[in-house]
């Protein structure tokens, strides 16, 4: 993944900071993903857990846009004991860089696919009867490791009654190459200030357990919690938690922010460089269908970033770091480039911050989620890979 061949013209603004930057980079416009706070923030939450509650790192979505096989290394070498994803593809991309700490995908897989699965030693979601019936008339070379989802009122996908259950269990001794080793739930709201709703899953989940427990009295790895069960009842996640957006160091919601469980710290940044700056007399408009219009002399500078990159258009007046300033967005927002009503003159070249800290300034992924009316999980998500993801920190 890493180089140090190759020119890099932005080598000499980030080597201060002790960047690892990969090859073939030209672009004025990165995100640094710290993989010392990722480190920290699993290492924080570890501390909270039992002895015996284990974490499973969330990295679908290619690590909610961090890049999965960095992410995936570090949380492996920070104590996370296992991965998940939400695509068997997801599953594979880790598999082919060399690593081979158990895998679980979340989404279904089809029948079809179970057995390359198999040969890869990834462990699967299932929670169907049908699928199971499919699935045991394959033959496998390695054995298949199934974790039974439970649908306990996120209404998504999962096994929602006892008759079900019982129904599966049948069908899951037909095979002798498939093996349950997990069963888990979703919460819906475990973020939520209210946690009634949350509180009767977990009552729905308790049953279902009893049952199950009951019909099969094999061991297997019980999980249910999400970033935000764990960091409220860290003592009550059974034998794995599965995290996801605080991993990041992103809280999953104000309500949980407010609580300051744990002070995480965000691993995601983002930067650009002004690549052209000039003098505006009043009454000039900016950008396409002239939106915005100078009232005075302005000086108005342009950086390379749109929304083709994933900065939406909507982003239009939300404000962004230079020389540790709030500096405002003026214009619409192009497909690669976005202008700036800047304070004073600055040079080409100057550093610009869109998410994170410059100097005592910062702009939280929560300020630039507020802004959309959405929450912080998407925007990370929605930055894509034309914007270039820079490793910092070890490894
Ligand atoms: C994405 C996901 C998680 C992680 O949730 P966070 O809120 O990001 O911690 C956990 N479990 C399942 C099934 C998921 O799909």
């Amino acid at each position: 993944m890493i180089s140090e061949s190759g020119i890099i013209r932005h080598t000499h603004l980030l080597e201060k900071e002790r960047i690892v930057v990969t090859d073939g980079i030209f672009r004025d416009t990165w995100v640094e993903i710290d993989l010392n706070a990722i480190e920290y923030n699993i290492k924080r939450m570890r501390e909270t857990l039992p002895q015996d509650t284990n974490i499973i790192a969330v990295i679908k979505a290619d690590a909610y846009g961090h890049g999965s096989v960095p992410v995936a290394r570090t949380a492996l070498q920070s104590g996370a004991k296992m991965l998940a994803v939400a695509l068997l593809e997801e599953a594979l991309v880790l598999r082919e860089a060399g690593i081979d700490a158990p895998i679980l995908v979340f989404g279904w897989v089809a029948p079809e696919a179970t057995q390359i699965a198999a040969e890869a030693a990834i462990t699967l979601t299932f929670y169907q009867k049908e699928w199971l019936q499919e699935v045991n008339k394959l033959t496998f070379n390695k054995k298949l490791n199934l974790h039974m989802k439970w649908d306990t009122g996120m209404g998504r996908v999962g096994i929602r009654t006892e008759n079900e259950l019982k129904q599966v269990l049948d069908e899951l001794n037909c095979n002798p190459s498939i093996y349950l080793t997990g069963v888990y739930t979703h919460f819906a709201s475990a973020d939520d200030t209210d946690l009634s709703y949350f509180n009767e899953q977990r009552a729905r989940f308790e049953k279902l357990l009893t049952e199950f427990k009951r019909l099969w009295p094999h061991p297997i790895d019980v999980h249910i919690g999400n970033s935000a069960a764990s960091l409220r009842l860290p003592k009550e996640m059974y034998d794995y938690i599965r995290f996801g957006i605080s991993m990041y160091g992103l809280y999953p919601s104000k309500a949980v922010k407010q609580e300051e469980n744990i002070a995480l710290r965000p691993a995601f940044s983002m930067h650009s460089k002004l690549i052209h700056v000039k003098r505006v007399p009043a009454g000039e408009s900016i950008s396409y269908g002239g939106t915005y219009q100078t009232t005075t002399d302005e000086w108005i500078g342009t950086i390379p970033i749109g929304y083709g990159d994933g900065w939406l258009r909507k982003l239009q007046g939300f404000s962004i770091l230079i020389d540790g300033k709030p500096q405002q967005i003026v214009g619409r927002i192009c497909m690669d480039q976005t202008m700036i009503r800047l304070d004073k003159d600055y040079p080409v070249g100057t550093k610009v911050t869109l998410i994170g800290k410059q100097d005592h300034a910062v702009i939280e992924m929560d300020d630039v989620a507020d802004y959309l009316d959405t929450i912080n999980y998407e925007i990370p998500c929605t930055i894509n890979k034309r914007i270039p993801r820079i490793y910092k920190g070890s490894l």
